[in-house]
């Protein structure tokens, strides 16, 4: 490697280039030395991977960081910048290219090989669970309806004793490829062939069971584990239980968004629980025992003397648990609401207005126009 042109000198600009001056660069050279424009012309070829590579480099920040210190040896493999790894021209350029090229060529240049496994679709399902179920966790299950290779064909779609041909139009590739003629010259074009769809394959009898498609639907039940703490809104995802993979590819997953009902009483956010529990006037001016709903059952908690009514409680560890750690568990805030009473009985109210007599005649004790007390009106009345 101790041949390599200077990435800057390759694209031919300087060393405070920006983005903008960097892409400009490369689209020129792209453009002049792309082995579409110049078939066969091995140094050409030479050129573009050059300034594709240079450009792969000084267009990622990290990248052109490791280049300023240590130039071509922060790309070699093993190269004593320690840990970079080699340059992966190849899997880097079609993301380059496509990244430039894209409004250019309308991608039709990024090369897609249908004979190549392919991951399947993702399958999605919704389930319902109660705020309780969230929770501490639960399993529900589900049904589904999952395609399974066809039993009688095995998957190939093709009637018993006959087997699908390889496609007369494309060969077997599953491509057709277009030269097209351009400002730039020819530029190739590749698309799915549209005699066998990409798949390379032509049944002639297909299989009755499954009409062709090498695949039968099936009402499946599976078990989804979900966990204590899931919110409202979030997916689990189940591995290889989506959409059949193509040629021999991994299924795809299904992914079940959980959505929660709401609670008569509790409101969650993240880990926090909140409510909302009743005291009386009693309780909250002497103190007392009151009971309190939470996921856990109610507890019992003591009012100090002289609770002002809206005051919040925390009722640590009574909250929701954490995803990841489901011993972690967030706390329970609780508003303590004082109940006014209605329908007093004639005794209770009795009882009000003595109250409301003798605090009102304590408070205004204290006050400089005090109200007098009996005592002191019997005093002034009769001089004793
Ligand atoms: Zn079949
Ligand atoms: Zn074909």
């Amino acid at each position: 490697m101790a041949d390599k042109r200077d990435y800057y000198e390759v694209l031919g600009v300087g060393k405070n280039a920006d983005d903008a001056e960097l892409k400009k660069a490369y689209r020129k050279l792209a453009k002049k030395y792309h082995p579409d424009m110049n078939p066969g012309d091995k140094a050409a070829e030479a050129k573009f991977k050059e300034a594709t590579e240079a450009y792969g480099v000084l267009s990622d920040p990290d990248k052109r960081r490791q280049y300023d210190q240590f130039g071509h040896a922060a790309f070699e493999n093993g190269g004593g910048a320690g840990g970079f790894g080699g340059f992966d021209f190849g899997g880097d350029m079609g993301d380059i290219f496509g990244d430039i090229f894209g409004d250019l060529f309308g991608g039709g240049s990024r090369r897609r090989n249908s004979n190549a496994p392919m991951k399947g679709a993702n399958l999605r399902a919704v389930v319902h669970i109660t705020f309780q179920e969230a929770v501490f966790g639960c399993e529900k299950e589900l049904e589904i309806s999952l395609k399974e290779s066809c039993p009688k064909c095995g998957g190939t779609g093709a009637k018993k004793g006959t087997s699908p041909e390889t496609c007369p139009k494309c060969k077997g590739s599953g491509q057709i490829v277009y030269t097209q003629q351009s400002m730039f010259g020819m530029v190739r074009n590749v698309q799915e062939c549209p005699q066998c769809r990409g798949t390379g394959k032509i049944i002639k009898d297909k299989c009755p069971e499954c009409r062709g498609e090498g695949y039968i639907s099936q009402r499946k039940k599976i078990k989804v584990s979900i966990p204590a703490g899931i919110d409202d809104g979030q997916s689990i995802r189940i591995r290889d239980k989506g959409e059949p993979g193509v040629n021999g590819g991994p299924r795809g997953d299904l992914l079940v968004e959980v959505q929660v009902a709401r609670h008569p009483i509790f409101q969650r956010q993240d880990m926090s629980i909140y409510s909302t529990a009743p005291m009386t006037y009693a309780q909250a001016a002497l103190g007392g025992t009151i009971r309190i709903s939470t996921v856990d059952g109610e507890v019992e908690y003591e009012v100090k003397p002289g609770t002002q009514t809206d005051t919040r409680i925390r009722l640590k560890g009574k909250g929701i648990p954490s995803l990841r750690n489901k011993n972690i568990r967030g706390d329970h805030y609780v508003t303590l609401v004082v109940q006014v009473p209605k329908d007093l009985s004639n005794e209770a109210k009795e009882a009000l207005r003595h109250f409301d007599d003798v605090t009102n005649g304590r408070t205004t004790e204290k006050t400089e126009g005090r109200k007098k007390s009996f005592k002191e009106k019997l005093k002034e009345t009769f001089d004793v």
